[in-house]
Protein backbone atom coordinates (compact mmCIF):
# COMPACT_ATOMS: atom_id res chain seq x y z
CA UNK A 1 0.00 0.00 0.00
CA UNK A 2 1.56 3.21 -1.00
CA UNK A 3 1.69 5.30 2.17
CA UNK A 4 1.64 9.48 1.66
CA UNK A 5 1.88 12.82 3.77
CA UNK A 6 0.36 16.02 2.71
CA UNK A 7 1.80 19.52 3.14
CA UNK A 8 -1.47 22.18 3.20
CA UNK A 9 -3.68 19.59 3.86
CA UNK A 10 -6.45 21.91 4.83
CA UNK A 11 -6.51 24.08 1.55
CA UNK A 12 -7.75 23.44 -1.63
CA UNK A 13 -5.12 21.12 -3.10
CA UNK A 14 -4.63 19.61 0.21
CA UNK A 15 -8.70 18.49 0.48
CA UNK A 16 -8.43 17.38 -2.93
CA UNK A 17 -5.39 15.29 -2.22
CA UNK A 18 -7.11 13.94 0.78
CA UNK A 19 -10.16 12.82 -1.40
CA UNK A 20 -7.47 11.13 -4.03
CA UNK A 21 -5.90 8.99 -1.18
CA UNK A 22 -9.11 7.72 0.16
CA UNK A 23 -10.50 6.38 -3.47
CA UNK A 24 -6.98 5.30 -3.95
CA UNK A 25 -6.96 3.49 -0.41
CA UNK A 26 -3.86 5.30 0.50
CA UNK A 27 -2.47 5.36 3.69
CA UNK A 28 -1.81 9.05 5.07
CA UNK A 29 1.46 8.83 7.87
CA UNK A 30 1.16 12.86 8.41
CA UNK A 31 -0.54 15.94 7.93
CA UNK A 32 0.23 20.18 8.08
CA UNK A 33 -1.51 23.53 8.11
CA UNK A 34 -1.06 26.91 8.98
CA UNK A 35 -3.17 27.43 12.02
CA UNK A 36 -6.86 25.49 11.55
CA UNK A 37 -7.19 23.53 14.09
CA UNK A 38 -10.46 22.07 13.90
CA UNK A 39 -10.47 20.98 10.12
CA UNK A 40 -6.54 19.57 10.84
CA UNK A 41 -8.09 17.67 13.69
CA UNK A 42 -11.30 16.51 11.60
CA UNK A 43 -8.90 15.29 9.25
CA UNK A 44 -6.44 13.57 12.07
CA UNK A 45 -9.20 11.56 13.10
CA UNK A 46 -10.25 10.89 9.71
CA UNK A 47 -7.25 9.77 8.84
CA UNK A 48 -5.33 8.67 11.36
CA UNK A 49 -1.30 9.47 10.73
CA UNK A 50 1.66 9.40 12.50
CA UNK A 51 2.48 13.13 13.03
CA UNK A 52 0.42 16.32 12.46
CA UNK A 53 1.84 19.92 12.48
CA UNK A 54 1.05 23.92 12.54
CA UNK A 55 2.66 26.18 12.07
CA UNK A 56 1.22 28.74 14.37
CA UNK A 57 2.40 27.77 17.58
CA UNK A 58 -0.95 28.75 19.84
CA UNK A 59 -2.93 26.71 17.21
CA UNK A 60 -0.81 23.58 18.09
CA UNK A 61 -0.85 23.58 21.22
CA UNK A 62 -4.96 23.53 20.73
CA UNK A 63 -4.55 20.96 18.77
CA UNK A 64 -2.74 18.98 20.77
CA UNK A 65 -5.42 19.53 23.58
CA UNK A 66 -8.14 18.13 20.92
CA UNK A 67 -5.87 14.98 20.15
CA UNK A 68 -5.06 14.50 23.49
CA UNK A 69 -7.13 10.62 23.06
CA UNK A 70 -5.54 9.68 20.03
CA UNK A 71 -2.07 8.58 19.14
CA UNK A 72 -1.38 11.55 16.87
CA UNK A 73 1.84 13.16 17.68
CA UNK A 74 0.91 17.14 17.45
CA UNK A 75 4.12 18.99 16.48
CA UNK A 76 4.30 23.08 15.78
CA UNK A 77 6.63 25.39 13.67
CA UNK A 78 8.20 25.38 10.68
CA UNK A 79 10.50 22.62 12.24
CA UNK A 80 7.36 20.48 13.10
CA UNK A 81 6.51 20.62 9.22
CA UNK A 82 9.40 19.83 8.27
CA UNK A 83 9.22 16.67 10.48
CA UNK A 84 6.29 16.16 9.00
CA UNK A 85 7.73 16.49 5.46
CA UNK A 86 10.35 14.04 6.49
CA UNK A 87 8.09 11.44 7.96
CA UNK A 88 9.80 8.43 7.51
CA UNK A 89 6.86 5.42 6.46
CA UNK A 90 5.91 7.88 3.74
CA UNK A 91 6.87 7.37 -0.03
CA UNK A 92 5.47 10.02 -1.75
CA UNK A 93 5.09 13.63 -0.26
CA UNK A 94 2.61 16.07 -1.38
CA UNK A 95 3.73 19.94 -1.22
CA UNK A 96 0.30 22.12 -1.38
CA UNK A 97 1.36 24.78 1.09
CA UNK A 98 0.82 28.39 -0.57
CA UNK A 99 3.71 30.79 -1.00
CA UNK A 100 7.42 30.45 -0.53
CA UNK A 101 6.71 28.99 3.02
CA UNK A 102 6.46 25.61 1.47
CA UNK A 103 10.41 26.50 0.08
CA UNK A 104 12.19 24.66 3.65
CA UNK A 105 9.10 22.13 3.44
CA UNK A 106 10.06 20.91 -0.31
CA UNK A 107 13.96 20.55 0.47
CA UNK A 108 13.01 18.78 3.60
CA UNK A 109 10.85 16.23 1.32
CA UNK A 110 14.20 16.18 -0.99
CA UNK A 111 16.61 15.94 1.63
CA UNK A 112 14.58 12.53 3.12
CA UNK A 113 14.60 10.83 -0.11
CA UNK A 114 11.03 11.41 -0.91
CA UNK A 115 9.12 11.49 -3.99
CA UNK A 116 7.87 15.26 -4.14
CA UNK A 117 4.03 15.14 -6.13
CA UNK A 118 4.91 19.51 -6.14
CA UNK A 119 1.90 21.79 -5.98
CA UNK A 120 3.38 24.68 -4.30
CA UNK A 121 5.02 26.46 -7.63
CA UNK A 122 6.55 29.27 -5.26
CA UNK A 123 9.29 26.94 -3.83
CA UNK A 124 10.77 25.96 -7.15
CA UNK A 125 10.19 29.49 -8.39
CA UNK A 126 11.98 30.77 -5.45
CA UNK A 127 14.77 28.33 -5.21
CA UNK A 128 14.61 26.91 -8.52
CA UNK A 129 18.89 26.23 -8.74
CA UNK A 130 18.75 24.87 -5.28
CA UNK A 131 15.50 22.26 -5.30
CA UNK A 132 16.77 21.00 -9.00
CA UNK A 133 19.85 20.40 -7.67
CA UNK A 134 18.93 18.98 -4.52
CA UNK A 135 16.36 16.71 -6.26
CA UNK A 136 19.19 15.28 -8.69
CA UNK A 137 21.65 15.17 -5.69
CA UNK A 138 19.22 12.79 -3.68
CA UNK A 139 17.93 11.01 -6.86
CA UNK A 140 14.45 11.65 -6.19
CA UNK A 141 11.45 13.47 -8.80
CA UNK A 142 10.08 16.11 -8.64
CA UNK A 143 6.20 15.14 -9.90
CA UNK A 144 4.33 18.14 -10.92
CA UNK A 145 0.66 18.95 -9.49
CA UNK A 146 0.34 21.90 -11.02
CA UNK A 147 -2.40 21.21 -14.13
CA UNK A 148 -0.40 22.90 -16.24
CA UNK A 149 2.64 20.87 -15.67
CA UNK A 150 0.82 18.22 -15.28
CA UNK A 151 -0.37 18.34 -18.80
CA UNK A 152 3.48 18.72 -20.08
CA UNK A 153 4.35 16.29 -18.18
CA UNK A 154 1.68 14.00 -19.14
CA UNK A 155 2.64 15.04 -23.16
CA UNK A 156 6.40 14.23 -22.87
CA UNK A 157 5.91 10.84 -22.00
CA UNK A 158 7.36 9.00 -24.90
CA UNK A 159 9.51 11.80 -25.83
CA UNK A 160 12.22 10.76 -28.38
CA UNK A 161 15.15 13.07 -27.13
CA UNK A 162 15.66 16.41 -25.50
CA UNK A 163 16.53 17.90 -28.71
CA UNK A 164 13.00 17.25 -30.44
CA UNK A 165 11.52 19.18 -28.06
CA UNK A 166 10.82 22.53 -29.51
CA UNK A 167 8.30 24.09 -27.35
CA UNK A 168 6.10 24.30 -24.21
CA UNK A 169 2.50 26.31 -24.82
CA UNK A 170 1.66 27.15 -21.48
CA UNK A 171 -2.22 27.70 -21.54
CA UNK A 172 -4.12 30.48 -19.40
CA UNK A 173 -7.25 30.73 -18.51
CA UNK A 174 -7.12 34.75 -18.50
CA UNK A 175 -8.75 35.18 -15.02
CA UNK A 176 -11.81 36.94 -14.13
CA UNK A 177 -10.25 40.03 -15.98
CA UNK A 178 -9.85 38.40 -19.95
CA UNK A 179 -10.55 41.26 -22.11
CA UNK A 180 -10.66 44.09 -19.90
CA UNK A 181 -8.56 47.55 -20.84
CA UNK A 182 -6.45 48.87 -18.11
CA UNK A 183 -8.79 51.84 -17.68
CA UNK A 184 -11.57 49.71 -16.94
CA UNK A 185 -9.63 47.58 -13.84
CA UNK A 186 -8.92 51.07 -12.39
CA UNK A 187 -11.17 50.03 -9.80
CA UNK A 188 -11.81 46.40 -9.84
CA UNK A 189 -11.51 44.93 -5.90
CA UNK A 190 -10.28 41.81 -4.64
CA UNK A 191 -13.80 40.62 -4.42
CA UNK A 192 -13.89 41.14 -8.56
CA UNK A 193 -11.12 39.60 -8.81
CA UNK A 194 -11.85 36.52 -6.83
CA UNK A 195 -14.65 35.47 -8.83
CA UNK A 196 -12.51 32.99 -11.04
CA UNK A 197 -14.69 31.63 -14.49
CA UNK A 198 -13.33 28.41 -14.50
CA UNK A 199 -11.23 27.21 -11.44
CA UNK A 200 -12.39 27.12 -7.44
CA UNK A 201 -8.89 27.79 -5.82
CA UNK A 202 -7.31 29.56 -3.02
CA UNK A 203 -7.55 33.00 -2.11
CA UNK A 204 -4.16 33.75 -2.88
CA UNK A 205 -3.50 31.60 -6.57
CA UNK A 206 -6.91 33.29 -7.53
CA UNK A 207 -5.45 36.76 -7.29
CA UNK A 208 -2.47 35.93 -9.00
CA UNK A 209 -4.46 34.43 -11.98
CA UNK A 210 -6.53 37.93 -11.71
CA UNK A 211 -3.17 39.60 -12.06
CA UNK A 212 -1.54 37.02 -14.04
CA UNK A 213 1.26 36.69 -12.19
CA UNK A 214 0.28 33.44 -12.10
CA UNK A 215 1.48 32.56 -15.55
CA UNK A 216 4.82 34.02 -15.11
CA UNK A 217 5.11 31.50 -12.05
CA UNK A 218 4.11 28.71 -14.34
CA UNK A 219 6.56 29.98 -17.13
CA UNK A 220 9.80 29.70 -14.63
CA UNK A 221 8.21 26.47 -13.04
CA UNK A 222 8.58 25.07 -16.76
CA UNK A 223 11.62 26.35 -17.27
CA UNK A 224 13.04 24.35 -13.63
CA UNK A 225 10.92 21.08 -13.84
CA UNK A 226 11.76 20.72 -17.72
CA UNK A 227 15.26 21.96 -18.24
CA UNK A 228 14.27 24.25 -20.62
CA UNK A 229 15.30 28.14 -21.49
CA UNK A 230 12.76 30.84 -20.92
CA UNK A 231 12.97 31.29 -24.49
CA UNK A 232 10.73 27.75 -25.18
CA UNK A 233 8.00 28.31 -23.42
CA UNK A 234 5.11 30.26 -24.95
CA UNK A 235 1.94 31.37 -23.66
CA UNK A 236 -1.89 31.53 -24.83
CA UNK A 237 -4.88 32.15 -23.80
CA UNK A 238 -7.19 29.50 -23.46
CA UNK A 239 -10.70 30.20 -21.77
CA UNK A 240 -12.42 27.17 -21.63
CA UNK A 241 -9.56 25.26 -19.38
CA UNK A 242 -9.87 22.02 -21.20
CA UNK A 243 -6.57 22.07 -23.11
CA UNK A 244 -3.89 22.16 -20.22
CA UNK A 245 -1.35 23.04 -22.17
CA UNK A 246 0.99 21.80 -24.72
CA UNK A 247 4.35 21.08 -26.21
CA UNK A 248 5.48 21.26 -30.35
CA UNK A 249 8.19 18.85 -31.04
CA UNK A 250 10.63 19.62 -33.98
CA UNK A 251 8.36 18.38 -36.75
CA UNK A 252 5.95 20.84 -35.70
CA UNK A 253 3.50 17.89 -34.54
CA UNK A 254 1.97 19.26 -31.29
CA UNK A 255 0.50 16.77 -28.29
CA UNK A 256 -2.53 18.37 -26.33
CA UNK A 257 -3.77 16.71 -22.67
CA UNK A 258 -7.39 17.61 -22.17
CA UNK A 259 -9.62 16.63 -19.43
CA UNK A 260 -12.36 19.08 -17.31
CA UNK A 261 -10.59 21.46 -15.07
CA UNK A 262 -10.20 19.69 -11.88
CA UNK A 263 -7.19 19.11 -9.84
CA UNK A 264 -8.00 15.68 -8.66
CA UNK A 265 -6.82 14.57 -12.15
CA UNK A 266 -3.25 16.16 -11.79
CA UNK A 267 -3.18 15.52 -8.23
CA UNK A 268 -3.74 11.45 -9.17
CA UNK A 269 -1.12 11.52 -11.77
CA UNK A 270 1.62 12.39 -9.56
CA UNK A 271 0.78 9.69 -6.99
CA UNK A 272 0.14 6.96 -9.30
CA UNK A 273 3.21 7.55 -12.56
CA UNK A 274 3.72 5.94 -14.22
CA UNK A 275 0.42 3.84 -14.04
CA UNK A 276 -3.14 5.24 -14.42
CA UNK A 277 -6.39 4.43 -12.51
CA UNK A 278 -9.97 5.56 -12.78
CA UNK A 279 -10.95 8.82 -11.33
CA UNK A 280 -13.10 10.64 -9.49
CA UNK A 281 -13.43 13.28 -12.39
CA UNK A 282 -15.76 12.88 -15.08
CA UNK A 283 -15.23 12.77 -19.02
CA UNK A 284 -15.33 15.41 -21.19
CA UNK A 285 -18.41 15.89 -23.27
CA UNK A 286 -16.83 17.22 -26.37
CA UNK A 287 -20.09 18.27 -27.80
CA UNK A 288 -21.67 20.12 -25.15
CA UNK A 289 -17.83 21.62 -24.96
CA UNK A 290 -18.66 22.32 -28.68
CA UNK A 291 -15.26 24.81 -29.42
CA UNK A 292 -11.91 25.71 -27.71
CA UNK A 293 -10.81 29.07 -28.24
CA UNK A 294 -7.46 30.60 -28.33
CA UNK A 295 -5.48 33.88 -27.80
CA UNK A 296 -2.77 35.67 -27.51
CA UNK A 297 -2.36 37.29 -24.01
CA UNK A 298 -2.19 40.93 -23.57
CA UNK A 299 1.02 41.56 -22.10
CA UNK A 300 0.43 45.71 -21.70
CA UNK A 301 -2.65 44.69 -19.47
CA UNK A 302 -1.88 41.86 -17.31
CA UNK A 303 2.02 43.09 -17.25
CA UNK A 304 2.89 40.68 -14.45
CA UNK A 305 3.68 37.56 -17.27
CA UNK A 306 6.67 39.59 -18.54
CA UNK A 307 8.18 40.71 -15.11
CA UNK A 308 8.17 37.42 -14.34
CA UNK A 309 9.99 36.38 -17.78
CA UNK A 310 12.85 39.56 -16.95
CA UNK A 311 13.14 37.45 -13.71
CA UNK A 312 13.78 34.26 -14.83
CA UNK A 313 16.22 35.73 -17.67
CA UNK A 314 17.91 37.91 -14.82
CA UNK A 315 18.46 34.56 -13.35
CA UNK A 316 20.07 33.75 -9.35
CA UNK A 317 17.61 35.30 -6.82
CA UNK A 318 15.80 37.36 -9.13
CA UNK A 319 13.02 35.36 -9.31
CA UNK A 320 12.82 34.82 -5.64
CA UNK A 321 12.67 38.62 -5.12
CA UNK A 322 9.49 38.85 -7.74
CA UNK A 323 7.99 36.13 -5.98
CA UNK A 324 8.08 37.76 -2.43
CA UNK A 325 7.10 41.12 -3.79
CA UNK A 326 4.00 39.46 -5.22
CA UNK A 327 3.35 37.56 -2.50
CA UNK A 328 3.17 40.60 -0.22
CA UNK A 329 1.44 42.79 -2.72
CA UNK A 330 -0.93 40.12 -3.09
CA UNK A 331 -2.13 40.02 0.41
CA UNK A 332 -2.44 43.60 0.98
CA UNK A 333 -4.48 43.71 -2.73
CA UNK A 334 -6.47 40.82 -1.09
CA UNK A 335 -6.78 43.68 2.27
CA UNK A 336 -7.57 46.45 -0.44
CA UNK A 337 -4.46 48.41 0.39
CA UNK A 338 -3.07 48.43 -3.16
CA UNK A 339 -5.15 49.40 -6.80
CA UNK A 340 -4.85 46.79 -8.46
CA UNK A 341 -3.59 48.33 -11.22
CA UNK A 342 -0.46 49.20 -9.17
CA UNK A 343 0.61 45.88 -8.65
CA UNK A 344 2.78 45.69 -11.36
CA UNK A 345 5.20 48.51 -10.41
CA UNK A 346 4.61 47.65 -7.02
CA UNK A 347 6.29 44.30 -7.65
CA UNK A 348 8.89 45.75 -9.90
CA UNK A 349 10.02 48.15 -7.34
CA UNK A 350 9.77 45.93 -4.28
CA UNK A 351 11.83 43.20 -6.03
CA UNK A 352 14.69 45.88 -6.81
CA UNK A 353 15.24 46.34 -3.14
CA UNK A 354 17.30 43.08 -2.81
CA UNK A 355 20.83 42.69 -4.32
CA UNK A 356 20.92 39.72 -6.67
CA UNK A 357 23.16 36.65 -6.78
CA UNK A 358 23.90 33.85 -8.63
CA UNK A 359 24.07 31.11 -6.82
CA UNK A 360 22.12 30.90 -3.20
CA UNK A 361 21.17 29.16 0.05
CA UNK A 362 17.61 28.79 1.30
CA UNK A 363 19.11 31.56 4.07
CA UNK A 364 19.64 33.59 0.64
CA UNK A 365 16.37 33.19 -0.49
CA UNK A 366 15.18 34.17 2.91
CA UNK A 367 17.13 37.31 2.95
CA UNK A 368 15.92 38.13 0.15
CA UNK A 369 12.36 38.05 1.37
CA UNK A 370 12.91 39.86 4.30
CA UNK A 371 14.58 42.92 2.23
CA UNK A 372 12.02 42.69 -0.64
CA UNK A 373 8.86 42.84 1.81
CA UNK A 374 10.06 45.64 3.73
CA UNK A 375 10.71 47.58 0.74
CA UNK A 376 6.95 46.95 -0.51
CA UNK A 377 5.78 47.68 2.93
CA UNK A 378 7.72 51.49 2.36
CA UNK A 379 6.70 52.33 -0.92
CA UNK A 380 3.49 51.58 -0.07
CA UNK A 381 3.44 54.08 2.84
CA UNK A 382 5.07 56.63 0.82
CA UNK A 383 1.82 56.37 -1.76
CA UNK A 384 -0.50 57.01 1.31
P1 LIG B 1 -4.92 27.32 0.01
O1 LIG B 1 -4.76 28.68 0.53
O2 LIG B 1 -6.29 26.80 -0.25
O3 LIG B 1 -4.19 26.29 1.01
C1 LIG B 1 -2.89 26.52 1.47
C2 LIG B 1 -2.47 25.52 2.53
O4 LIG B 1 -1.18 25.91 3.02
C3 LIG B 1 -3.39 25.47 3.74
O5 LIG B 1 -3.45 24.16 4.25
C4 LIG B 1 -2.68 26.38 4.76
O6 LIG B 1 -2.98 26.05 6.10
C5 LIG B 1 -1.22 26.10 4.44
N1 LIG B 1 -0.34 27.23 4.77
C6 LIG B 1 -0.53 28.54 4.44
N2 LIG B 1 0.48 29.30 4.91
C7 LIG B 1 1.32 28.47 5.55
C8 LIG B 1 2.54 28.65 6.26
N3 LIG B 1 3.09 29.87 6.44
N4 LIG B 1 3.15 27.57 6.79
C9 LIG B 1 2.60 26.34 6.66
N5 LIG B 1 1.44 26.09 6.01
C10 LIG B 1 0.81 27.14 5.46
O7 LIG B 1 -4.02 27.22 -1.31
P2 LIG B 1 -4.23 26.28 -2.59
O8 LIG B 1 -5.08 26.95 -3.57
O9 LIG B 1 -4.54 24.88 -2.14
O10 LIG B 1 -2.75 26.32 -3.21
C11 LIG B 1 -1.68 25.59 -2.65
C12 LIG B 1 -0.50 25.59 -3.62
O11 LIG B 1 -0.88 24.88 -4.80
C13 LIG B 1 -0.09 26.98 -4.11
O12 LIG B 1 1.29 27.03 -4.30
C14 LIG B 1 -0.80 27.13 -5.45
O13 LIG B 1 -0.12 27.99 -6.33
C15 LIG B 1 -0.75 25.70 -5.95
N6 LIG B 1 -1.82 25.36 -6.91
C16 LIG B 1 -3.11 25.42 -6.53
C17 LIG B 1 -4.13 25.10 -7.42
C18 LIG B 1 -5.58 25.08 -6.99
O14 LIG B 1 -6.42 24.67 -7.79
N7 LIG B 1 -5.92 25.50 -5.81
C19 LIG B 1 -3.80 24.74 -8.73
C20 LIG B 1 -2.46 24.69 -9.09
C21 LIG B 1 -1.46 24.99 -8.17
MG1 LIG C 1 -1.73 26.11 -12.95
Amino acid sequence: MKTIAILGSTGSIGTQSIDVAQKRGYKVAALTAHSNAELLERQARLLKPEKVALYDENAAKDLKIKLRDTNVEVLSGMQGICECAAVSSADTVINSIVGMAGLRPTLAVINAGKQLALANKESLVAGGKLVTESARKNGVPILPVDSEHSAIFQCLQGKPSNRALKKIILTASGGPFFGKTKSELENVTAADALKHPNWSMGAKITIDSATMFNKGLELIEAVWLFGVEPSMVDIVVHRESIVHSMVEYDDNAVIAQLGLPDMRIPIQYALTYPERYASPVEEIDFASVAKLTFYKPDYDTFRCINICRSAIDKGGLAPAAVNSANEEINRLFREGKVRFNDIPDLITEGASAAPNMESYTADDIDETDKVVRSAVLSAISRKD
